[in-house]
Order: C-alpha cells, then structure tokens, then sequence
C-alpha cells in the first residue's frame, strides 16, 4: 500500500483528519473533486479580500481542546457576530434582545419585554407547525417582522407547512446583548480561512480536481489502508436506497467602489419580497483600522436559498423523518465497513458547525488509531 489513509475530501473534517494522521507519522493522500482546498470554508482573494465562497463562516466554539487545536496553526482575530435585521427598511438588532425589543415595541426594561411577549405567545394554543412554534416562542411582531419570511425564503415553504422542530429554540435574551453566539472564544482566522486549511494540510500529498466516483474508484481504493470519506454518504453507496435531501444557496458576489457598503458583515432581509435572505459584506470579517478594512473598494455576497438539484452544492441537510429514515438505511451500511471511515457533514448527513467538524474529526482519529494499533 502506498498510504495509510485516502482521504476524500479536503474539508475541515479531511484536512483535520489528515493532520493528526500525518502527525504520527502516517501516510495520508487527500484527493478533492473541487479545484481548491478547504471544502465550504474555503475563501478566494478578491481585490485583497477574503470572500468567503460558500457562505460566511465565524468561528465560534467552547470547546477548549478545539480552541487549542486550531490556535496551534492560525491566530483569531476578535470578531464578535452582531447581525442586523433589515425588514422592509426598518433595522432591527439580531440575536432577539433588549435592542430589538426596544426597536420594535419601544419597551425599556426586561419586564416590559417579558410582558409583551406573554401577551402574543398567550394566542397559541396547540403547536402543529412552525408558525405556532415561533409565535409561542417570540410573539407575533416578531415573528411576523423577522422570522416568516426569511424563514419562508430559507425552506420554499409556508411556515404552516414546516415542522415545528426546525426553531425549537430561538435565542431570547433579556439583555442589552448583540452577540449571536453564547460560546467563550469566538473569531475569523488572521489572514483568512485558508491559512488554517493551508497549515492543516501542510506536508500532506494533495490532489485537487479529482471526483473519486470518476471511474477510478477501485483504483483509488487500492492505493491505501483505509479510505476516510467526507462526501455524500448516498453517493458513496451508489443511491441505493434514494437520494438524500439537501437545501441550496446561491450566492452573488460583487465588487462595488466604495470602502463601506452597509457597516456589517452581515445584514439579513427578513421581508418576502427581496429575493436574497442576505447580503455580507467581508472585509467586516476584518478589525477596523487593519489593512483589509481600509481598502478604497468592498465585496459584497447576496445569498439566494434554492432548492436542491443534481450538481448544485449541498448545503443543509433536510433531517425531516423520511430523510433520517434514508440516512439510517445508509448509516446501518456504514456500520458493516471495516476500512472505512465516514466523517463530516456529507458522510453524516448532519449540520455540524466547524468545531463540531473537528471535534469529530479527532474523535474519529482517536478511535481509528486505538484499532490499529490493537494487538
Ligand atoms: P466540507 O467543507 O463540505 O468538505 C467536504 C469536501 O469533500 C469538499 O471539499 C468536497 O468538494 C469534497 N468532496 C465531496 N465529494 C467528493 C468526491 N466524490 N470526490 C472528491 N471530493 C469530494 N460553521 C461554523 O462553525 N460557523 C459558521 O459561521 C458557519 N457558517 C456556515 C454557513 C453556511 C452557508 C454553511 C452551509 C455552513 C456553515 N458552517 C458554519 C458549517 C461549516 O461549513 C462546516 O462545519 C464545515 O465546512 C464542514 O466541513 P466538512 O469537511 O465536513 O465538509
């Protein structure tokens, strides 16, 4: 054999795997069908910005053994998540707090917010959709204001028609407090994404621009021990079963000449009528003051959700019942492999945010490494 590990994919589940394999003196080959490293955190340099291709990415985590992991390689800058609501003109502080609380109704002390609230969940009696869900949960203002039609834009759907367990809990705080995550240690990489993919991959044999399921797969196969897969757990399996369900974006980058676009990285429309759900602007990935924040020019993204398609990228797993069904089929096939190794949110058919990622790409490595070694 010539590698140890074939590992398909080059995303943070491969490229974390890859490292702490080659790291203990193990051969790793990892083989992406795109034509670049990274998988979904992957940004391009436009105009000296890091645009993040896929979709905004913040890295946030309370995890201290991932917080240790990734400081190893790439230093934080101290980018605190703090998004706007734009609906209809009007601009309303994200996560739900005493901002949007005082934005919407005026109210000044938790007290006056907690009754408010009470007052339009008191409507609600059963929850049979997401609707009621959000309506018990928030009010009607708020729901109607900042929930329903993003929402309806995310999923293709009325809210009546979706379940229930997708908001099963919304953030409320009843604090002067923008902050979207709760997690200790929050940042954007110094530099960019890249260079932590950059440093994970670093003395590890890579190949970009090869699909595994090209033709060559056997051949592939044979070259190492143990194949990892970060791909689609379905295509792996041929779809045997069916095709899992995923939902898409599509996203509108664009250069515009003036230094400062709309003062957030990130502005969500929560109305119906504007067909985007947000538009980023990346250079507020940035501190104020540094380099990149300071260029004459910016990059903005409008991102469009869409269904999903053959040959479109898949971004969210549907995890309604008939797809957990189809994984577990998939799952129960997994289970029977002895040289391979399914991780990441393809494989798993899971959303995991990127210290989740790692979290199971070391737990991953851990467990494969307790078997090998085996007497
Ligand atoms: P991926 O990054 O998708 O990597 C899989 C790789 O496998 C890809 O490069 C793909 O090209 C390759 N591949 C697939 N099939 C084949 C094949 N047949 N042959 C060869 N190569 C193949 N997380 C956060 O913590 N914070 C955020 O703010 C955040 N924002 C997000 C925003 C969006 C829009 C989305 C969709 C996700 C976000 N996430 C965020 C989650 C984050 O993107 C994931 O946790 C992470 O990218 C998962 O890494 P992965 O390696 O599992 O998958």
């Amino acid at each position: 054999m010539t590698y140890d590990y074939l590992i398909v994919g080059s995303g943070l589940f491969g490229a974390t795997f890859a490292r702490l394999a080659t790291d203990s003196g193990k051969r790793c080959l990892v083989i992406d069908k795109r034509s670049h490293v990274g998988g979904n955190v992957y940004c391009e340099d436009v105009e000296g910005i890091h645009v993040h291709q896929y979709g905004p990415h913040i890295f946030h985590t309370s995890d201290k053994k991932v917080w240790a992991f990734v400081n190893r390689f790439v230093e934080f800058n101290r980018f605190t998540l703090m998004t706007v609501a734009n609906y209809k003109g009007r601009l309303f502080n994200l996560p739900f707090n005493m901002n949007t609380f005082y934005g919407m109704w005026g109210v000044r002390t938790p007290e006056e917010a907690h009754a408010m609230i009470e007052a339009q969940r008191g409507e609600i009696k059963d929850i049979t959709n997401l609707e009621e869900q959000a309506i018990s949960l928030v009010g009607r203002d708020i729901y109607e204001a900042l929930i329903k039609g993003y929402t309806e834009k995310q999923w293709g759907r009325s809210c009546k028609d979706l379940p229930s367990f997708i908001i099963r809990r919304l953030p409320v705080r009843y604090t002067f407090d923008n902050n979207y995550f709760n997690d200790t240690y929050q940042g954007i990489p110094i530099g960019g994404y890249n260079v932590l993919i950059d440093k994970l991959l670093e003395g590890v044999e890579v190949k970009t621009d090869i699909d595994f399921f090209d033709g060559l797969e056997s051949q592939w196969r044979s070259l190492a021990d143990t194949l990892v897969f970060t791909g689609k757990i379905d295509d792996f399996y041929h779809h045997r079963f069916g095709e899992l369900q995923y939902r898409s974006l599509r996203f509108e980058h664009e250069v515009l000449h003036t230094p400062n676009y709309q003062g957030i990285a990130i502005m969500n429309f929560t109305d119906r009528e504007t067909p985007y759900t947000r538009i980023v602007e990346h250079k507020h990935f940035e501190m104020m003051g540094s380099e990149v924040n300071n260029l004459p020019m910016t990059v903005i993204s409008r991102e469009y959700p869409q269904a999903y398609l053959p040959g479109y990228e898949a971004y969210y797993p549907v995890n309604d019942d008939s797809n957990s069904r189809l994984y577990a089929q998939y799952q129960a096939l997994a289970e029977q492999e002895e040289h391979v190794i399914f991780g990441g949110r393809l494989a798993e058919y899971k959303y995991y945010d990127m210290d989740d990622t790692i979290a199971r790409a070391m737990a991953c490595w851990d467990d494969n490494k307790k078997i090998a070694t085996k007497p």
